[in-house]
């Protein structure tokens, strides 16, 4: 759903000074931009799932990196099946953008490059103090879909994405520092008016199966992103309560640019 102050979902890691990006929704780029990272910069990027908002600016993030890169400068891009042939449309989409480009500018011979990586299970990449694997998640009828375990300086990320708790999950999230999860007020869509809202319960997370899934796991830091419907500041504090019955660790609503740790 857009909204004002909230882009679409992605989540940038910082590690070993490298920024690996994790979904590209709405607006990724402008906000990526404020913390002055720009497309060119980036080592990698990550797809929990196909479903269009979370890929809505693959084709910005591709052309600006290309654009803003002295030098070719592939894309490494990593995700479930499905991932090549949208690759590849995408780039068939930019096609006469791309010619454009290349008849205007003397050093710009080529088109954009990416190292596509379908992945199911396991390891993701793993160089230079930054290893990351992934695991199938449950968001059926959507499928396949990945969550990832990002571990780097000692400590652990897990992006979960759009799930309901499953084993793949428990796996990226065992004993992570912290867990970003994807997560639904279940008590607030049930009174949705659209049926087509109320469809969206059983294939993701509500803020109890999060506060659950980071109790079962041992995580430190629970984080609920991604958040239908989007609070507004004063309703905040309920999401927190609900998952506060279940997990006694810390619990982060995010919000657009929100930093954590150093
Ligand atoms: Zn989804
Ligand atoms: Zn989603």
């Amino acid at each position: 759903m857009p909204h004002p102050d909230r882009a679409g979902p992605a989540t940038l890691v910082r590690a070993c000074d490298r920024n690996f990006l994790f979904d590209c929704g709405r607006g990724v780029l402008m906000r990526t931009a404020a913390v002055d990272v720009g497309a060119a910069a980036l080592a990698g990027l990550f797809i929990t799932h196909m479903h269009s908002d979370h890929t809505t600016d693959f084709n910005d993030v591709i052309t600006t990196r290309w654009i803003m890169s002295p030098s070719p400068n592939p894309l490494a891009v990593y995700g479930p099946a499905g991932l090549a042939a949208f690759a590849r449309a995408t780039l068939a989409a930019l096609e006469t953008d791309i010619g454009y480009r290349i008849a205007h500018h003397d050093d710009l011979t080529d088109p954009p490059r990416l190292d596509v990586h379908e992945l199911e299970a396991g390891l993701a990449l793993d160089t230079d103090g930054v290893r990351i694997t992934c695991a199938p998640t449950d968001h059926s009828p959507v499928h396949p879909t990945l969550g990832y375990r990002i571990e780097a300086e000692g400590l652990v990320v897990a992006i979960a994405g759009d799930t309901v708790p499953c084993a793949g999950l428990d796996e990226i999230c065992q004993d992570a520092d912290i867990y970003v999860q994807t997560a639904i007020r279940r008590d607030v869509v049930e009174r949705a008016r659209m049926q087509r809202m109320r469809d969206v319960l059983d294939y993701h997370s509500d803020v109890r199966q999060a506060g659950e899934t980071a109790r079962r796991c041992g995580v430190k830091t629970l984080v609920l992103n991604h958040l239908v419907p989007p609070p507004s500041p004063e309703q905040e504090a309920d999401w927190k309560t609900i998952a506060a019955e279940v997990f006694d660790g810390e619990i982060l609503l995010a919000r657009d640019l929100m930093r954590i740790g150093s």
